[in-house]
């Protein structure tokens, strides 16, 4: 009996603390440095991009401010076990100084734990899933700025059109469910892994005379972006591995002139240390996977905060 309590003992406080110890050393901080690609050749529309980290970014036509999963709280391994996430307001605040609009792929923090304090700050208005924006809700963001996103349906925001489409979440640790649910209007501060996600969008969004869809998971399934073609297009590497089969199949959609692979980099590491890759995303693989796809069309790894010029979609076939 004293033998198995002090099995229990070493398997509940000792197995756990070295998994955490495992796992600071796995998602350690290794620079990494994009390779410079060429520019590419494709028509330009007025439309400029910044990569902010993970999958966030700053689109604008320098008219309307739209951000897309705007996250700057990345916790390390030992902070996301030992306490509830407290975003990191002062940063958002200097990476996301102005918005109109926040889209949000899904609720997880690492998507979302930013947003209902850079729109109560900006004043900006958060579309996204029931999760997401009852997480908003939640923080004290007025319902008047708070908008439900419906997959099939197009919004007109400020001066962007934006198509919205139902894409999935991949099986976490390979279960089903796992972090999946409604985060409640009325929750207070979370864990982690109480950033449920009920739906992962994807959204496609124009103006000024250039398109992009923003789809940072890396699962797809055939129609899921119908036929709406788009002159760049940013697609998520991280979880299920991107073949030249799937590739394939999203470009047969999406058509780009420009492909920006996201969710790369290693989210347990702060900002401001600079760009490094996830530990075992192999992102040379899916390089090659959509190369194999679409010769023709540019692969660029953005840095943070660097800023492109969207091209225009291809003319209609
Ligand atoms: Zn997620």
């Amino acid at each position: 009996m004293k033998r198995f309590a002090v099995g229990a003992a070493l398997t509940t406080v000792f197995l756990p603390l070295l998994l955490l110890c495992a796992a600071s050393v796995r998602f350690r901080h290794a620079p990494y440095h994009p390779p410079a690609e060429a520019e590419s050749t494709a028509a330009k529309g007025r439309l400029r991009l910044t990569y902010r980290g993970i999958s966030g970014y700053e689109l604008t036509d320098g008219k309307t401010v739209v951000l897309l999963d705007p996250t700057v709280t990345r916790p390390t391994v030992w902070d996301l076990f030992s306490r509830r996430l407290r975003p990191d307001e002062a940063l958002s605040g200097r990476v996301f100084p102005r918005a109109d609009f926040i889209l949000v792929n899904h609720a997880h923090y690492d998507h979302a734990a930013d947003v209902p304090a850079i729109a109560l700050r900006t004043g900006a208005t958060v579309v996204g899933s029931q999760s997401a924006c009852n997480l908003a809700l939640s923080r004290g963001v007025p319902p008047g700025r708070v908008r439900l996103a419906v997959p099939g349906e197009r919004l007109t925001l400020g001066t962007f059109t934006v198509d919205v489409r139902a894409s999935r979440h991949i099986d976490l640790l390979g279960m089903k469910g796992l972090m999946a649910g409604t985060i409640a209007p009325t929750a207070g501060p979370l864990w982690f892994w109480q950033y449920v996600q009920d739906a992962a969008l994807a959204y496609r969004l124009e103006a000024a005379g250039a398109s992009v869809w923003f789809h940072p998971t890396s699962t797809f399934k055939r129609s899921e972006l119908g036929d709406l073609p788009a002159g760049t297009l940013i697609m998520g590497v991280n979880g299920e591995e991107l073949t030249a089969e799937r590739m394939r199949l999203v470009f047969a959609e999406a058509r780009p002139r420009l492909i920006l692979p996201t969710h790369y980099d290693n989210l347990f590491q702060p900002l401001e240390k600079g760009l490094a890759l996830m530990p075992g995303l192999d992102l040379e693989a899916a390089r090659r996977a959509a190369q194999a796809a679409g010769a023709d069309v540019p692969w660029r790894v953005l840095d943070y905060g660097q800023t492109v010029e969207l091209p225009a979609a291809r003319p209609e076939r």
